[in-house]
């Protein structure tokens, strides 16, 4: 019981560390990696108050020196993913009826804890199982995740705040309710920021969690439980399970109490995840809430009055397509470019390829490390290799690999004279980019071919200096991104800036770091209340 109208922190974006070579912040950094990649940590699961560790223990390895061993995590059983559901179920009570304050306090405490001491440790956690570079994790692990923490606990009060109208004769309000049952977190491998958000804004808004994050994530996902329980996230409120994805979803999607899904990852799985959802809809007590931010083809296209800006447009096509191995949902993987721009992009950009140093996250005079893992390197070799031998497509930058330490493969160009070329339409998710070459004059059509080449629409840059062609192109491309760019890359979206999400192929678009996301973790009751009593049931239209 509290007697106040709660006002949050104002949010602000974390301030990114810079990690000049030589700084006190590089080398404490790198320190922590070091201290990490000599000690093993020990993975369990976390179900209620219990820290479960099943003996059937698999090995943890970087991507970029998969021969060495940095932990190890315990593997899960169809009945502890039951446990997951009870233990929430358990908690549910209690932490639906939990205060926003209180709420809020934890989640702000998260983000200090990652802001402070956890920073880190978080970050060197992320180098270590996702190879991200010391640029790559800092605004992944430590300030996207510090964002969403701060910015939703904002948008939570925000929410709150949203009633409908009273007057003197009634008052009205709303009850924004956790949803009816417990929700479920699906995280993929690609940002620590999303595995702790996903779980962590349904917490907020009062709602119990089960979460199963990626088996390619768990070396991080461990130091996030670290932190949410330092930060005092009650028992059974987030608990994490490392099961079969498969069994996982099974025995969830289909279970009576099951209220929403919470999903970043594959196009191919939430749509299984779906059909799973809706074969069982007889059984839920309450329709689930679904909301998946899936695959992205994402395009970089540029006008023939692009062409001074050639600087603009080989600095967003190595950061869009290489920057951590184009395994960014987001990453520009099909490149449109007008003659005249091309003819002015080409031989900077394959100088510019040239210098990008490929190793471990350890060195950070590299730019791109290993890729994610076997079938990653193995899926990405395979449109390397095919491309080699293909009449329609050549390599023009990169085109190797080498798995023999890590899985690392070098920034790769392929350049096609077939706008429907596989490596134009698939999502690779690695560092591969297509080009394509347009006439000038064609330039209204090709933004046709933009527009119907893929199934998915997540992210997409347009380059022009002429504001008329600019403006064709928004119109056009209307659908084909949920996040447009102006001369500018299409990664790198910002918590409170640019709210994040594409549709068609891409996902439900419910906009992570926004409020509309969280809106689809609550269930508005509407409370009326007379304040004028009505007697009698006559209406002056009747009369006396
Ligand atoms: P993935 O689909 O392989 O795995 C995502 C999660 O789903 C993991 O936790 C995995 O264990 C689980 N999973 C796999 N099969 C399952 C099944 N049959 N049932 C239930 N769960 C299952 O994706 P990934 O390789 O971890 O991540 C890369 C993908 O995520 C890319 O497609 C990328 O575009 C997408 N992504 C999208 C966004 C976005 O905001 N749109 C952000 C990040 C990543």
């Amino acid at each position: 019981m509290l007697n106040t109208a709660f006002q949050v922190p104002k949010a602000v974006n974390e301030p990114i560390n810079e990690y000049r070579p030589n700084s006190t912040e590089t080398k404490a950094l790198l320190s922590t990696y070091q201290d990490m990649f000599n000690s093993h940590l020990e993975v369990p699961q976390y179900i209620g108050s219990k820290v479960v560790k099943s003996g059937n223990i698999h090995n943890i390895t970087p991507p970029h020196d998969h021969q060495h061993v940095i932990g190890s995590f315990h593997m899960g059983t169809s009945q502890d993913v039951h446990d997951a559901i009870d233990a929430a179920m358990n908690a549910k009570e209690q932490w639906a009826n939990t205060l926003p304050q209180h709420r809020s306090a934890i989640f702000l405490k998260v983000a200090e804890l990652v802001s402070g001491p956890y920073r880190n440790r978080l970050n060197a956690a992320t180098m270590l199982a996702q190879s991200k570079n010391v640029h790559q994790t800092e605004i992944d692990a430590a300030c996207e995740f510090i964002d969403f923490c701060r910015f939703n606990v904002e948008f939570m009060t925000k929410i709150y705040a949203t009633q409908p109208n009273s007057n003197s004769k009634e008052w009205n309000q709303v009850d924004h309710r956790p949803l009816e049952g417990f929700t479920f977190a699906v995280t993929p491998f690609n940002f620590t920021a999303i595995a702790g958000n996903l779980p962590a804004s349904m917490a907020m808004m009062g709602n119990v969690v089960v979460w199963k994050p990626s088996l390619s994530q768990l070396y991080s996902a461990q130091v996030l439980m670290e932190i949410f329980r330092e930060a005092g996230v009650p028992d059974g409120v987030i608990n994490m399970i490392i099961t079969d994805p498969q069994e996982t979803s099974d025995i969830i999607l289909s279970h009576k109490d099951f209220a929403g899904l919470h999903f970043t990852g594959s196009t191919f799985v939430f749509k299984q995840m779906w059909k799973t959802i809706g074969n069982h809809i007889e059984k839920f007590k309450t329709y689930p809430r679904i909301v998946g931010e899936t695959g992205g083809k994402d395009f970089i296209w540029a006008h023939p009055s692009a062409k001074d800006k050639a600087d603009e447009v080989v600095a967003a096509i190595v950061r869009g397509a290489f920057e951590f191995q184009g395994q960014k949902c987001s990453a520009a993987s099909r490149i449109y470019l007008a003659e005249s721009v091309w003819n002015e992009v080409e031989d900077k950009l394959l100088a510019e390829i040239k210098t990008i140093k490929v190793g471990s996250p350890q060195d950070p005079s590299n730019f791109m490390t290993a890729v994610i893992h076997r079938g990653s390197f193995d899926k990405i070799k395979g449109y390397i290799d095919r491309a080699h031998k293909a009449d329609d497509a050549h390599v023009i930058a990169g085109g190797t690999y080498d798995d023999s330490k890590g899985y690392f493969i070098q920034p790769t160009i392929i350049k096609t004279t077939n706008p429907h070329y596989e490596s134009m339409e698939q999502e690779i998710f690695g560092p591969v980019a297509t080009l394509f070459v347009y006439p000038d004059n064609e330039w209204e059509a090709s933004l046709e071919l933009v527009d119907s080449t893929s199934e998915y629409a997540l992210t997409g840059a347009v380059f022009a200096k002429d504001r008329y062609a600019i403006d064709t192109a928004l119109n056009k491309l209307r659908n084909a991104a949920g996040n447009t760019y102006i001369n500018d890359k299409p990664t790198g979206a910002v918590v409170g800036r640019q709210p994040f999400g594409g549709a068609r192929g891409s996902g439900t678009n419910d906009k992570a770091g926004s409020e509309l996301n969280l809106m689809r973790w609550v269930s508005p009751r509407l409370i009326k209340e007379p304040l004028e009593p009505i007697r009698n049931y006559r209406y002056a239209y009747l009369g006396e």
